[in-house]
């Protein structure tokens, strides 16, 4: 089969320019490996759609990078609009920041629409498409309605929330009985599994049976694949990049001080307030580690032109400033705090330097920034991950110290106890928690959707089994059944 990958940022293949997300750093390297074409949005926006919405199509491993102006007219409603100021909220159970206009809805549905045209090109016989996360919830339906009967599957990377909070979202019916146009609908925990199936019993009134749902499109199979990382990379890369000259400025300017490590973007769903109070709390509480511990904080902006980011990003500075203020010496300042990005090799290194990661989110579908900090430990002198419970990647790091993000005190506490850990107790959590990532790799992740797309469509076409979704073991790369659909040349596709 050839297969066609749909997100709405794609990432260019550089080493050493930060991620624009948990979505392409995932994405990339199976992407590059498979001989898929990935396509997505260009970044760019244009007023005339007369022309080959392609603004570029570029080789990107054994396969291509096909980038879409999007239409200048509905981009804003459907990206700052109808995505990020309510499905995201929505999704990350924060109903109250929900802000969506009809015109916002509309938006989003012609931007999926746009999309479907424009992936028609590349529909063949043997094309199975994925599509990727909330962006595109309805260009399942929208690719059924011009007569795209292949494999079509999607992947949600946030977290799906409570029947409750969906339904503060407007048009949310209309939405999901447009989900059910793919074959097989993916999430990261079987939490949020169960609460889009709880959806579809309780307001859809469908009955779900082992997993398979079926509407006026015919069956589609619900199932969890938590995304991972390419663990052995990563820590390849953390281990070469202790001579990176920002991995070992950061280490001279330490002199002996214990440093704890956040990296998030800049959003409300990562929890960056309660994590600053936290460390704010545990210098009040244990004045001796003044001047023994650090927190480099990393916040990448993100989102800007939404104004619950704009506070955010405000708010986040202002504490920053206050907790140095009050607990900072002449010699010590305890929060650095940098808005800017890294690329993943410096970052790995970063890491690595660290003896404590603080990944404390008040939802997150998976949080790869946990994966990573993991991975990139020294095996022989391992760091402690502070993990929220509430992040998706809590299920398989259950060996981390687990918290919960809005209990202040509890967190202060597990940070200063991450703090003094000793080795034997730093390495049989790090042991435990590696194992799990190596059995969850990014190329398991993405063969296992694939194989169980396939079969989700052939029970859909009536030639497979309904039954339950096989759990295969690990495969090779090369070892998918993808066909190498797009060399060097880009102008094929134009
Ligand atoms: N990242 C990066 N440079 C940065 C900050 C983050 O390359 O300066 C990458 C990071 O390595 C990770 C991703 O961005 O792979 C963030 O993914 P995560 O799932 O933690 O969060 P998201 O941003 O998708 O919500």
């Amino acid at each position: 089969m050839s297969l066609v990958v749909v997100s709405n940022r794609v990432a260019r293949a550089k080493a050493n320019e930060p991620m624009t997300g948990g979505l392409a750093a995932a994405l990339l390297p199976v992407v590059e490996n498979s001989g898929a074409i990935w396509v997505g949005s260009s970044g760019s926006v244009r007023d005339s759609m007369s022309k080959d919405p392609f603004a570029k199509i570029e080789a990107l491993g054994s396969g291509a990078l096909a980038m879409l102006d999007l239409p200048a007219a509905h981009y804003g409603g459907y990206y700052e609009g109808f995505a990020n100021s309510a499905l995201w909220p929505a999704l990350h159970s924060r109903g109250d920041l929900i802000r969506a206009s009809h015109d916002d809805y509309n938006s989003y549905r012609e931007v999926n629409a746009f999309v479907a045209r424009s992936l028609i090109r590349f529909c063949k016989p043997d094309t199975s498409f994925w599509i990727q996360d909330y962006h595109f919830l309805a260009l399942g339906a929208e690719l059924r309605q011009r007569d795209v009967h292949q494999p079509i599957g999607f992947f949600l990377h946030t977290p799906w929330p409570t029947r409750n909070i969906i339904d503060g979202v407007p048009h949310h019916r209309e939405l999901i009985e447009a989900m059910l146009a793919y074959d097989l609908i993916g999430f990261q925990t079987d939490e949020d599994r169960d609460n889009f199936i709880d959806y579809l019993k309780v307001e859809m009134g469908l009955v779900v049976t082992a997993g398979t749902v079926t509407s006026s499109y015919g069956t589609s199979r619900l199932a969890t694949f938590p995304i991972g990382i390419d663990v052995e990379r990563f820590s390849a890369q953390a281990a070469k990049a202790a001579m990176h000259p920002d991995v070992s400025r950061l280490r001279r300017s330490l002199h002996g001080e214990k440093l704890a490590i956040g990296v998030d973007r800049l959003d409300y769903s990562k929890g960056l307030i309660n994590r600053i109070n936290a460390f704010d709390r545990m210098l009040s509480l244990q004045p001796s580690l003044s001047r023994a511990v650090s927190l480099l904080q990393i916040a990448t902006p993100s989102r800007g032109m939404i104004e619950a980011y704009g506070n955010l990003q405000a708010d986040v500075a202002k504490l920053v400033s206050d907790v140095n203020g009050r607990h900072g010496e002449v010699d010590w300042t305890p929060i650095r705090y940098l808005n800017k990005g890294f690329s993943q090799t410096v970052l790995a290194g970063l890491y690595r330097t660290a003896l404590v990661g603080v990944v404390t989110p008040l939802q997150d579908g998976m949080n790869l920034v946990a994966k990573e900090y993991v991975a990139a430990q020294n095996p022989a002198d391992p760091g402690v991950l502070v993990l929220s419970k509430f992040a998706g990647a809590a299920n398989e790091l259950d060996a981390a110290l687990l918290v919960n993000p809005n209990d202040i005190d509890g967190m202060a506490r597990k940070i200063a106890t991450a703090f003094s850990m000793p080795a034997p107790e730093r390495r049989m959590r790090w042991e435990s928690m590696m194992t799990k990532l190596r059995a969850g790799t990014i190329e398991k992740w993405f063969t296992d959707f694939i194989e169980a797309l396939e079969d989700a469509h052939a029970a859909r076409e009536g030639k497979g089994s309904a039954g339950l979704i096989p759990d295969p073991e690990p495969k090779q790369l090369g070892t998918w059944p993808l066909r190498v659909v797009a060399t060097t040349t880009s102008s094929r596709y134009h």
